[in-house]
């Protein structure tokens, strides 16, 4: 990469939450493998990120390359619609077979933010063929769904971009976030809110949408399992579909294969994305129950609404299957605690510290949230200078590596994060 890429890069191209003019600092990557990603300078930065939540398995690894390889001699893409291909089928399969079991029917979609639009608009046609006029979804403060315009409208209302696009998004409703840690003794006055709100509008309610256990985006909290609980029994007592937002938490990274288990819940509409493929491609899937999935389709539509051209790309799905195999046939649930061990017990003396408001971890998820927001640019640059990456954002720095980190790149990282913290 020459400084004209650069250059162009800085002048030409859009990266994520970024402005076009004076733009935060990029770095150029030119290759990645393990747990290392590799600068163009030949620097090989240990990963914390997983390039959000998504490389589970590290990167360019030989199962998941050769997986892409062998579909790409077969067909990299074709249609979905009229036509079905062992690679959806056999995804598909492992899916209905992995995730919790009244999950039968799935749709595959691009992204994660998609997934969740298709899960809203599952619940609006379900209500829609059952003749009722149910609209509103009713979700968490602390919430993150993604960045299109349904996915937006169940975002925190504050910490998002309702104010910028306020009058074009539907108005929802939104609960306080949960209070009670995931480690705390159970408080039976954090659902209060949440309930009061639920019935308030239950006659109005297509749905709760909500990131189980882990708010991610919104904010890296993670609360009480007994929360979940609740909000499956309101949600049953008046009849509203549960929508489990795992795109973030699925695929073992809370210590659960879906962090729904941790409340030993089911929803009616699970969304999946992220490490679905281990990173290597976006895929998403949203799962439902037979009741769902038969009510919508015998409604006045008699279908369901969305059909993406890409739907079930074959070579996503090749992948996406190889890297369950993959996930499920390692030692996941071990190489999750003791992650969480190390992170335990490398980010928690950190806790008392002046600048730190506190400290979380759960399975492969570390959190150091501090008491005031970091500068970004200061810290990724420091972070590099380190050996490390690991990319801030308000007030949180958090880690989330790759499930095959060792115990000695794991420490880099948590030293990188300490030294941060005194900059
Ligand atoms: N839901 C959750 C919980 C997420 O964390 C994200 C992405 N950070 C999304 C939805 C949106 O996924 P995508 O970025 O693939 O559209």
């Amino acid at each position: 990469m020459t400084p004209s890429d650069i250059e162009f890069d800085l002048r030409h191209i859009w990266h994520p939450y970024t402005a076009m003019t004076n733009p935060l600092p990029i770095y150029p990557v030119v290759g990645a493998s393990g747990v290392e990603l590799e600068l163009a300078d030949g620097r090989k930065l240990v990963d914390g990120m997983s390039s959000w939540w998504a490389a589970i398995h590290g990167y360019n690894h030989p199962v998941l390359n050769q997986a892409a390889k062998i579909q790409l001699d077969q067909m990299s893409h074709v249609m979905f619609g009229g036509i079905t291909h062992p690679p959806a089928i056999a995804l598909c399969r492992q899916l209905v077979a992995i995730s919790p079991l009244s999950l039968e029917c799935v749709f595959l979609a691009d992204s994660g933010s998609v997934a969740v639009e298709v899960a809203l608009k599952m619940a609006l046609q379900y209500w829609q063929a059952k003749g009722e006029k149910r609209q509103r979804i009713l979700t968490l403060r602390h919430g993150y769904h993604g960045d299109t315009f349904g996915a937006m409208s169940v975002c925190d209302p504050d910490n998002s971009m309702h104010n910028l696009y306020k009058g074009y998004l539907p108005t929802h409703l939104f609960a306080e976030s949960p209070q009670c840690g995931f480690d705390s003794q159970w408080d039976p006055r954090d659902i209060i809110p949440f309930r009061t709100l639920l019935e308030q509008h239950s006659g109005d309610i297509a749905a709760v949408i909500l990131e189980p256990i882990v708010q991610g985006a919104g904010g890296m909290r993670i609360y009480h399992p007994e929360y979940l609980r609740q909000v499956r029994m309101l949600c049953d007592q008046h009849q509203i579909l549960l929508i489990a937002d795992e795109i973030a938490t699925g695929f073992g990274r809370t210590g659960k294969l879906f962090a729904c288990e941790h409340a030993e819940i089911e929803p009616d509409i699970l969304c999946v994305g992220k490490a679905l493929t281990g990173g290597y491609m976006t895929l998403s899937a949203t799962l439902t129950t037979r009741k769902v999935a038969e009510t919508i389709s015998n409604g006045e539509a008699g279908c369901f609404m969305h059909g993406p051209t890409f739907m079930g790309n074959p070579l996503a799905c090749a992948v996406a299957k190889a890297s369950l195999n993959l996930l499920l046939q390692s030692p996941w649930q071990q190489r999750i605690k003791s992650i969480e061990n190390q992170l335990k017990s490398e980010l928690m003396p950190l806790k008392p510290h002046a600048k730190v408001a506190d400290v979380r971890v759960l399975g492969a998820i570390g959190v150091v949230e501090m008491k005031q927001p970091v500068n970004m640019a200061e810290l990724q640059h420091h972070f590099v200078s380190q050996g490390v990456w690991i990319r801030p954002f308000g007030k949180l720095i958090y880690l989330m590596p790759p499930y095959i980190i060792q115990p000695e790149q794991l420490s880099c990282l948590t030293k990188a994060v300490s030294g941060a913290i005194n900059l």
